[in-house]
């Protein structure tokens, strides 16, 4: 039976780690790769880790290349005028990422429900939005509010609610190793947060089974 670690968002403002970053260094991180493989006792010239360093700065600099997209060039021509004005929910969206801590991979899924203010955004964006910060060195609670914040004032929307809930291999393979606990965080803004009925609405929304389990 999954255990569930239920974190609020608090009140407290996320760390700041906005910053200009230039592309990730392919010839130092595979020189580094060589050097942790030293440090931990292998040989980086036996056959199996020829090309370890290599294939690890390229996986890392892929799974970190969030840093390096741009949200408003993603989202142009995304964004549609409507008068539509109900819920918008896209849930169950898969996303990878690495913890800051051990640069270990935390993943799951990520719930997002917006109501909209004269415009709606492409759905296929969202995952894409989550996928910006998602590949970076993250912590859970900052992943979380960073997709909500993005989408609050992108769309300008009434209100923004994000769940995301995840499985960390840093608290799985080590550390604790509980294998089969679920954090999960959220972040409610604007409506979601002020009134209980439209937070209410979301959460049941997204708790409800997939697509092929609904009548
Ligand atoms: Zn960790």
């Amino acid at each position: 039976m999954a255990k569930q670690v239920v974190r609020r968002r608090s009140q407290r403002q996320v760390e700041d780690v906005e910053g200009n970053r230039g592309p990730a260094d392919l010839d130092v991180l595979q020189s580094l790769v060589t050097e942790m493989l030293l440090a931990l006792g292998e040989k980086p010239g036996r056959n199996g880790l020829l090309k370890t360093p290599e294939r690890v700065a390229k996986a890392l600099a892929f799974m970190t290349q969030g840093y390096h997209r741009d949200i408003d060039q993603l989202l142009n021509g995304a964004l549609f005028p409507i008068e539509y004005d109900e819920m918008v929910i896209v849930k169950d969206i898969d996303f990878f990422s690495m913890c800051e801590h051990h640069l270990l991979p935390f993943y799951g899924r990520v719930h997002v429900g917006y109501l909209p203010n004269k415009k709606v955004v492409g759905l296929s964006k969202i995952p894409r939005i989550v996928d910006v910060f998602a590949r970076r060195l993250q912590v859970q609670e900052r992943l979380t509010v960073q997709i909500a914040e993005t989408l609050k004032s992108k769309l300008n929307a009434h209100g923004v609610g994000v769940v995301v809930e995840a499985r960390h291999l840093c608290m799985m393979m080590r550390g604790v190793e509980k294998q089969n606990t679920i954090a999960v965080s959220s972040a409610m803004l604007g409506a979601f947060r002020s009134q209980p009925q439209t937070r209410q609405e979301f959460l049941k929304l997204i708790r409800r089974g997939s697509v092929a389990d609904s009548d």
